[in-house]
């Protein structure tokens, strides 16, 4: 089972220095910073997931790539762009229409042709058919065709149709303009029976790769249950992607259904999103130390403007912490020592909150799992990978999240991947 990483543009800055803070002076973003294929030496992914809504960025939701960005994409070709030849494993490249990012439209904003072109223009590996995601499930609608009419709205059922009808479409004119990349077509549904009458209508068409789309809200037994039926009606040979998956303990029931490949941004978007889950490790998550900056903290800069509190007073707490941890890895300090300056600052920035990270801070410090793990992030950063602090240390720690996930996933499916360390 192969894992895609979805690209929203998250680079590091090589250049950054830790115990000072600063960059390079030189840096050119585009030419030094690195992907996360180019930071470990064996690649935590098989392929990148490229979305049409990201790379536009549809809609209001602003794109992550800026114009010169997507000019340079288009130019060059995703391979050049992205700098695969770089990954120590061979990179696969997917494209998708990135259908939730106008999930709210009536129809999707782009043409089969439009879609058709980017692909080959970015030379991808694959590329998605256009679909039009489904936000509803009703599992009860399987009963009868009076608890389908009842209970899944028109437009709803019309999304369904006219997914396939794209789907339709997107094969026939991938022929007609002889594009070479493999064309998957995607499936929607509200219910396992739906999904299961997409991939077997996909199937007819004569598609052979087939993507499972409009999952990501469904609930574990919900999408197992999907898994089940379209296990039913699943040819022989096909490949099934999952689009988008958050949840990662069913990996050996994915497998044992016929999925064959997913993208999740759930290891990366932990590491700075969740309240907890920070950090993985193959026994447990921990959670990530808040320092935050000064300067950088929109709620302590309202207070500092307002005259609730100190500036410099701030300036001093946060300056404790990062000394505090500094002599914390040097054995210096003992974790009730660095704990106290911790909570002392959070009590500050933070003062109404119930939130209180006392307990799992404590964990985190006793445990020091980054002394153990022996990614690149994590033996180059050492202590700094778990301090929540700004764009540079945070995703890093996501990068280091995919590799652990990564090496997770080749441990459960008992996969010889291979790594080129
Ligand atoms: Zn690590």
């Amino acid at each position: 089972m192969k894992y895609f990483f979805p690209d929203s543009q998250d680079l590091v800055d090589p250049s950054f220095d830790f115990e000072r803070e600063r960059r390079s002076t030189t840096r050119k973003r585009q030419r030094d910073d690195l992907y996360a294929h180019e930071v470990f030496s064996s690649t935590p992914f098989d392929g990148l997931l490229v979305s049409k809504g990201i790379v536009d960025g549809y809609g209001g939701l602003g794109s992550r790539y800026t114009l010169a960005q997507r000019h340079r994409l288009l130019r060059l070709g995703a391979p050049e762009f992205f700098r695969i030849d770089q990954a120590p494993r061979k990179l696969a490249l997917m494209g998708d229409c990135g259908a939730f990012t106008y999930v709210k439209e009536e129809e999707p904003p782009y043409s089969v042709d439009e879609l058709l072109e980017f692909y080959g223009g970015c030379r991808f590996d694959y590329g998605l058919s256009l679909d039009h995601v489904i936000l509803l499930f009703k599992p009860e609608a399987d009963a009868s065709r009076d608890a389908l009419k009842a209970l899944v709205p028109k437009e709803m059922q019309d999304r369904r149709e006219l997914t396939l009808e794209l789907a339709e479409a997107f094969l026939r004119k991938h022929k007609a303009g002889k594009y070479t990349f493999e064309p998957i077509g995607v499936a929607q549904g509200w219910s396992p029976l739906s999904y299961a009458e997409s991939v077997k209508a996909l199937q007819k068409m004569g598609y052979h790769f087939i993507a499972l789309g409009g999952m990501v809200p469904l609930k574990s037994p919900e999408l197992l249950a999907c898994l089940e039926a379209i296990d039913k009606v699943r040819k022989p040979g096909i490949q099934l992607h999952l689009l988008g998956i958050t949840r990662t303990e069913h990996l050996k029931d994915f497998d044992r259904l016929g999925i064959t490949s997913f993208d999740s941004t759930s290891p990366l978007r932990q590491a700075f999103k969740d309240d907890k889950d920070n950090y993985y490790t193959p026994e447990r998550n921990y959670t990530a130390i808040r320092i935050p900056q000064v300067e950088g903290n929109p709620g302590l800069q309202r207070m500092i403007s307002s005259g609730e509190v100190s500036q410099d007073v701030a300036r001093k707490l946060e300056k404790a912490c990062l000394e505090g941890m500094r002599l914390f890895e040097a054995g210096k300090r003992t974790v009730d020592e660095v704990l106290a300056l911790l909570m002392e600052y959070e009590r500050f920035y933070d003062p109404g909150s119930k939130k209180n990270h006392a307990e799992a801070y404590r964990r985190t410090l006793t445990d020091a799992p980054w002394r153990k793990c022996p990614c690149d992030v994590c033996r180059e950063l050492r202590y700094h990978v778990v301090l929540f602090r700004g764009a540079e240390r945070n995703r890093r720690r996501g990068f280091h999240n995919v590799w652990t996930f990564y090496q997770q996933l080749e441990k459960q499916l008992g996969l010889e991947k291979g790594s080129a360390a």
